[in-house]
């Protein structure tokens, strides 16, 4: 398979923080003429066999997929599984525990809010949430904007909820080894995620993510996603090439009304990169 393929390997349903069914996201990347899929929603695997039913009987290929958030160096990243068995025993309880303290984070993040004047965002937030165990940073920010605090999710990510504002909770994710384990002994490729959305604290902060990544069995990072500019996507070319780590692309996609990539909208991959789904051809799902 080639670079020029519309993959779009990256999104996320109402089983996280996603406004869209499973099944509405898959008839959206068809029309939207994505030719390889894959639902990535945060630390869960519970819409994959939905994803994967709706994705075959459109006849879209499909990867079974997840994005699972890590900690590392005092920094949260997030990294992508593609091709993984979503069944894997090993990889389900990972992803348990992992989203397990979501709750009591939201409570204080509520907390916070509740502190600067903004009262009840927990019980508004919930009213946002598909999965009770995947209450995000994101279903705060809709709620929000609901009561009018912020005009879009954006504003509220600025003004609220990172680190440093109001509402922002520092959580305790997986770590990079085990993450990737998971991915692996799952049967899939650990991709690393939207590498330019990340504050490290210095340039060998980063040179250290991609080594331990690669270190740990990581085989693929994101260049072209919808939260990197083409100037960005250029430099992670680079540093894919540099680190021997295929390319990856996905939209991250999360709503109509919030996204500003669309499923499948998204600029070809550098056609001298190693992309993922060459990695993967014998886990596509036809
Ligand atoms: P959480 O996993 O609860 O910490 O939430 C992380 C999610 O918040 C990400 O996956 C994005 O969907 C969303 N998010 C984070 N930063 C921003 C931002 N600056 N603007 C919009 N959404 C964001
Ligand atoms: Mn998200
Ligand atoms: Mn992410
Ligand atoms: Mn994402």
């Amino acid at each position: 398979m080639m670079a020029i393929l519309n993959a779009d390997l990256h999104c996320h349903s109402t089983v996280s923080d996603g406004t869209l069914e499973p099944e509405q996201l898959a008839a959206r990347a068809k029309a939207n003429g994505v030719e390889l899929w894959a639902l990535t929603d945060h630390d869960e695997v519970g819409g994959q066999h939905r994803a994967r039913a709706a994705a075959q009987a459109l006849g879209l290929p499909y990867l079974y997929g997840v994005e699972i958030s890590v900690t590392f160096a005092g920094l949260t990243v997030h990294v992508v599984g593609l091709g993984i068995d979503p069944d894997d025993a090993q990889l389900r309880q990972g992803l348990a525990h992992t989203r397990g303290g979501r709750e009591r984070r939201a409570r204080e993040m509520a907390e916070q809010l509740a502190a600067v004047g903004i009262p009840g965002a927990f019980e508004g937030a919930l009213k946002y949430v598909g999965n009770p165990e995947l209450i995000s940073r994101t279903h705060f920010a809709r709620y929000l904007v609901e009561t009018g605090v912020c005009q879009d999710t954006h504003e509220v990510f600025r003004r609220f909820l990172t680190e440093g504002k109001p509402g922002f909770v520092e959580h305790r994710w997986a770590s990079l080894g085990d993450a990737v384990r998971w991915i692996r002994e799952a049967g899939g490729v650990a991709v690393l995620a939207h590498p330019a959305r990340y504050a490290h604290p210095s340039p060998t902060h980063e040179a250290a993510l991609f080594e331990e990544f690669k270190g740990h069995g990581g085989q693929a990072v994101e260049v072209v996603t919808g939260s990197h500019s083409a100037a960005e996507a250029q430099r992670y070319a680079e540093m894919a090439r540099e680190y021997g780590l295929a390319a990856s692309r996905g939209s991250d996609f999360h709503s109509p009304g919030e996204s500003h990539c669309d499923l499948g909208a998204l600029p070809w991959l550098d056609g001298r990169l190693t992309p993922v789904w060459e990695l993967l051809a014998h886990r596509i799902v036809h």
